[in-house]
């Protein structure tokens, strides 16, 4: 059966702007978004990882508006969301919903858990007043609260169950699609474990689409159908979550997934170390903005930046950027040596 597109990103960028001077001029901008492009079909789990600071929770933004993009379009259902007024924007929100790393900062710690849920679905109208109270007792034990808790505070809550409360207030208005942005992160392992169980039950249960947002591979691996990987505002590998974890492309991908701890303890590993830390997004390197750190650079790859290119791998399809994908793929071009070492993890 053909998949349903359902949200489609174009062109994306999020600048930024850095003032200066007397004058209070925009001299400079941080390019936390630069023209990425992407599509999330109807019913899966697409992760975007990268490490901190390359554009993954401002994309999650960007394409709610909580952030206005400064250039692209962004298409839900094939309505263009940029090109909505900031009240037709609230109004699509009731199908596209986020939840964020820490609910309790999005949440007014001076209402009790069904003053939560009874405004977001005021807000969006999404259920007749008469029938608010039944839908909130409904949503507690969606999430695995009980009708109990309806009347108590988020501070007589722990971390994992106000993260149930975020779910519920983000079930509230029968949304499509859930941002979670970062949303199991700051949990205990094993309350983590919890969360993305529910996540998933409830995807199954309501047919939800989730964009996943997170740095952490373990969890992008459990729950993902996809995975987008980015680079200092630059996508440089989707593909299945197979042909991501068996088989990556990219470089920086490769370095990502060297860093996961393997439980077998005679299994051996290639390490590769990434050197230094990741370039400034204001003045991001010129060719692949990986260069500085890509342990097969080459002269090529300080001047011409790489396109996002198909490839076909047993385990799937994927799209990586990078000049020297087939290179490396077959040994041709081997890593300069002192940042690649084989090692038991
Ligand atoms: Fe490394 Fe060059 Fe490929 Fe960029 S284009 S990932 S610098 S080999």
């Amino acid at each position: 059966m053909a998949k349903k597109e359902l949200l489609r990103v174009e062109g994306l960028k999020q600048y930024f702007p850095i003032k200066g001077g007397l004058l209070g001029r925009t001299v400079n901008h941080v390019k936390a978004v630069d023209d990425i492009s992407f599509k999330v079909y109807a019913g899966e789990t697409v992760s975007i990882v990268g490490e901190s600071g390359c554009g993954k929770s401002t994309t999650g933004r960007a394409i709610l508006r909580l952030e206005e993009p400064t250039e692209g379009k962004v298409y839900f259902e094939d309505v263009d969301l940029t090109s909505l007024s900031k009240k037709e924007m609230r109004k699509q929100r009731k199908d596209l919903q986020i939840i964020f790393q820490d609910p309790y900062a999005s949440i007014n710690p001076r209402q009790t858990v069904a003053d939560i849920l009874n405004e977001a679905m005021t807000i969006q109208n999404s259920v007749p007043a008469n029938k608010r109270r039944k839908r909130i007792i409904e949503l507690l034990e969606t999430v695995g609260l009980n009708e109990y808790q309806a009347d108590r505070y988020p501070h007589e809550f722990s971390g994992g169950q106000r993260q149930r409360i975020g779910i519920a207030r983000a079930l509230a208005v029968d949304p499509k699609m859930i941002i979670c942005d970062e949303a199991v992160s700051a949990l205990d392992v094993s309350i983590q474990a919890q969360v993305l169980n529910l996540l998933e039950e409830l995807q199954e249960e309501f047919n939800l689409t989730y964009l996943f947002i997170s740095h952490d591979l373990g969890v992008v691996r459990h729950i993902s159908d996809r995975v987008i990987v980015m680079y200092l505002g630059k996508i440089v590998e989707i593909g299945d979550r197979e042909a991501i974890f068996e088989n990556a492309s990219h470089p920086y991908t490769k370095a990502l997934l060297s860093a996961i701890p393997v439980p077998d303890p005679t299994h051996e590993k290639t390490h590769i170390a990434l050197k230094g830390d990741v370039p400034s997004p204001i003045d991001p390197p010129t060719g692949c903005r990986f260069h500085t750190r890509c342990p097969f650079a080459q002269d090529k790859c300080k001047t011409d930046e790489p396109l996002l290119q198909t490839h076909q791998t047993m385990e799937g399809e994927h799209k990586a950027a990078c000049h020297f994908i087939e290179e490396i793929a077959s040994g041709e071009l081997l890593p300069r040596d002192y940042s690649i070492k084989p090692e038991m993890v």
